[in-house]
């Protein structure tokens, strides 16, 4: 069997050790310590906007405790984004409220801001108008920013920015995670950078990640017993990972790079191929991190979009198919949908290839061969 190519494997930068080492000797193992706090100030500097950010244990929880902030209570109608991974909508049933999907727009496979106004409608009309809007810059490329944020303002709606596969992603210059009323990063094994599992909350002031803190920390109140007057959560990040995170900070900007370098070979390999098209930034006001490298297999191909990842897995080269909309999943059927089969059809003729910022030029010639095989 040839070696495996991976999807999206992690990458470490060979800071991350000493980070880590540097937890031992304190002894701060513990879901807090410098590391955690080292991890927030990198993230602060990094996204150079006024956020602050709070280190948790995965970007579900971050998601989690973002509707729990916003006040989402159980019946409360929440606008989601249809196609995404399912962790941008379990969060909503965590709490007992309504999932409302939405379907994409064609530029950037984000919500689609027609959609979103008719959902919010539809709240509004059922005396019940959505508490927040989950909006998703899926593999890297942001939402439309500047519509979406519009109607958050007109319905006085509040935005979570799930940018879990957008960490290092631009929008007009600004960095993804910075656009919502409080945003969301994951730092999971398949991600950009990674702490093995962890997330991230960004929040507008300083109250509001106190808050989060609190919360996530099992909301103990300032007491010298143990006082509760809030449900509170064990959502906070370990000081070990947090210093896996510090070492992959330091490398963020080249793993960009990395993903986007991967992104340019698969557009000159499909450049004059018309059976497939490459999703990319719809024009300059968009930068994306290129986390995972997706293509749509055009009607026209001669062969299926089934066949070509079988031809892949038959060489040991990991693909995935794009994420299968939330409103087609069984668990949330009977939940409410708006919009056209955009979503549907960017699932049923996409797949993810090969993104790894640690793949070689050996791996590269090894699937522009499978390519070059199926579509001669
Ligand atoms: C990975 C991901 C999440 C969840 O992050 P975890 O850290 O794995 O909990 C949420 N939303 C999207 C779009 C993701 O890709």
């Amino acid at each position: 069997m040839k070696e495996k190519i991976w999807l999206s494997s992690p990458h470490m930068g060979g800071r991350e050790m000493k980070y880590i080492k540097d937890a031992f000797d304190e002894n701060w193992i513990a879901p807090l310590g410098p590391n955690v706090n080292g991890l927030e100030n990198d993230l602060e500097k990094f996204f150079d906007q006024d956020v602050h950010v709070a280190a948790l244990s995965s970007g579900t929880a971050a998601l989690h405790l973002s509707l729990i902030l916003l006040g989402v209570e159980p019946g409360d109608y929440v606008i989601c984004q249809s196609l995404t991974f399912s962790a941008s909508a379990n969060p909503i049933a965590y709490i007992g409220a309504k999932p409302i999907f939405v379907d994409s727009e064609k530029d950037t496979w984000n919500l689609c801001p027609d959609a979103v106004e008719e959902a919010i409608k539809f709240g509004i009309s059922e005396g019940k108008k959505p508490k927040a809007i989950i909006a998703v810059a899926l593999y890297g490329i942001s939402y439309k920013v500047d519509e979406i944020t519009a109607l958050s303002k007109k319905y006085d709606i509040p935005v979570i920015e799930d940018a879990a596969e957008a960490l290092g992603s631009m929008y007009k210059n600004q960095k993804c995670g910075t656009f919502g009323d409080l945003g969301v990063i994951s730092f999971n094994g398949n991600k950009i950078i990674t702490t093995s599992g962890g997330g991230a909350l960004t929040l507008r002031d300083k109250a509001f990640k106190k808050k989060a803190v609190f919360l996530s920390t099992q909301a103990k109140d300032d007491a010298p017993h143990y006082e509760h007057t809030t449900i509170g959560y064990n959502y906070r990040m370990s000081n070990v990972c947090a210093g896996i995170g510090r070492g992959q900070m330091e490398v963020l900007e080249e793993r960009v790079a990395q993903r986007r370098a991967n992104h340019d070979f698969y557009e000159k390999l499909f450049k004059d191929n018309p059976h497939v098209s490459l999703h990319k930034e719809p024009n300059e006001d968009y930068f994306a991190n290129y986390w995972l490298s997706v293509v749509q297999i055009n009607p026209s191909s001669p062969v299926s979009v089934e066949d070509i990842m079988e031809r892949f897995q038959a060489e040991n080269i990991e693909t995935r198919p794009i994420w299968k909309p939330m409103h087609l999943q069984p668990v949330f059927q009977d939940e409410a949908y708006f919009g056209s089969d955009l979503a549907e059809k960017l699932f049923n003729n996409g797949m993810c290839l090969p993104s790894a910022s640690n793949m070689t030029d050996n791996d590269r010639k090894r699937i522009a061969e499978v390519i070059q095989e199926i579509f001669g």
